[in-house]
């Protein structure tokens, strides 16, 4: 059944228990498709490859934040907040689908921005501005190093402000990818998909979507490999990202008293495909975004999705799959950055 813009709680049926007992409301369309990617999985000669339309999600041109702010913003709302802050890139999928969603129900949205205001605002700042969104933009500061200035001045002012962590990414963002698992795992119950896909593959950045599927595959007890594409985390910081990522797992199945993969190194994240860091499109991204597009008319995104698909495509060509493997890419969105990347992106002949 799709209904958007129902501002209800939610309740889960009893599959998905564990989950029960946190507040959600309803952001986006679910569940969003999967289907085969058969021009792709033909062109690589590899396993067959399905996709799960997460760029479906429905919420201001989709996304996988969707998923997380369905808990985080029940949560804000439960807690009585008025406003709602979050911080990201200039090009961030996360702070638009937050302003979109504080937009629907009614709550002011802060947005922190990394480094100084463009001439002209397009992709998904554009998309901010649309949706009216206060933009606090960080110079030379760390991404987020205001809010906590922001957070005193709204509650001067009588306001009572939410803080959205950095990506969506917390235990409580974890659970809308948990509630993901749920529903792949519901939709692969029909008799056109496999029982359960051999690997998934997705873009790992902040975090929550890699332990929400870490933990979904747990409880949902398959055997399916998560694999996680290292975005943006370089050789000092990568480490360190994984002990994060541990810690979030760890503390997200306590709190649901579910078991998890205690050991770090079961925790399976690519670590080469980085490029020249976050946001740089290379040769890799570049070949992913094209391949998609001219052989399945889907599109990817410049800094997320096209890194995680160009990972993909490189471990094919590899041979890390076998041929009978069903392998499943997790499409994160993200398209709406595709603009911002005009220049690097369009065809001069
Ligand atoms: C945020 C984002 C990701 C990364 O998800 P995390 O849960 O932050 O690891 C992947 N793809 C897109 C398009 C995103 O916006």
């Amino acid at each position: 059944m799709f209904y958007l813009g129902n501002r209800h709680f939610t309740f889960f049926t009893e599959k998905a228990m564990p989950l029960s007992r946190f507040n959600k409301i309803q952001l986006g369309v679910f569940p969003t498709p999967i289907h085969k990617l058969p021009r792709l999985s033909a062109h690589l000669g590899g396993p067959q490859i399905y996709i799960k339309r997460d760029d479906l999600t429905g919420l201001a041109l989709g996304g996988n934040k969707t998923r997380k702010l369905e808990y985080l913003l029940a949560d804000a709302l439960a807690k009585d907040s008025d406003c709602i802050i979050t911080a990201g890139a200039a090009q961030s999928n996360h702070c638009r689908q937050t302003a979109a969603a504080a937009a629907m129900l009614g709550l002011e949205c802060h947005l922190v921005l990394g480094g100084q205001a463009p001439n002209v605002a397009n992709g998904n700042l554009l998309l901010d501005q649309l949706f009216a969104a206060h933009i606090h933009w960080s110079g030379d500061k760390r991404k987020g190093e205001d809010i906590p200035n922001i957070v005193a001045a709204l509650r001067e002012q009588g306001r009572n402000p939410y803080v959205v962590p950095y990506g969506g990414s917390n235990m409580i963002g974890s659970l809308g990818f948990i509630n993901a698992f749920y529903e792949l795992h519901a939709q692969c119950k029909d008799a056109a998909m496999p029982a359960e896909f051999s690997d998934i593959v997705f873009a790992s950045s902040s975090g929550a979507t890699h332990c929400g599927l870490v933990l979904g595959k747990e409880v949902c007890n398959v055997s399916s490999r998560i694999i996680g594409i290292n975005i943006d985390k370089d050789e000092q910081g990568k480490d360190s990202y994984k002990s994060q990522l541990h810690t979030l797992i760890k503390d997200t199945a306590n709190k649901l008293a579910v078991g998890y993969p205690a050991d770090i190194d079961e925790i399976q994240l690519k670590d080469d495909y980085i490029g020249a860091g976050y946001g740089v499109v290379g040769e890799l991204e570049r070949e992913a975004i094209a391949l998609c597009a001219q052989l399945e008319g889907i599109l990817l995104d410049p800094v997320y999705t096209g890194r995680a698909m160009g990972g993909l495509i490189d471990m094919i060509r590899k041979g890390s799959f076998s041929a009978d493997s069903n392998v499943l890419f997790w499409h994160t969105g993200g398209a709406p950055a595709l603009f911002s990347y005009a220049e690097v992106l369009q065809q001069v002949d």
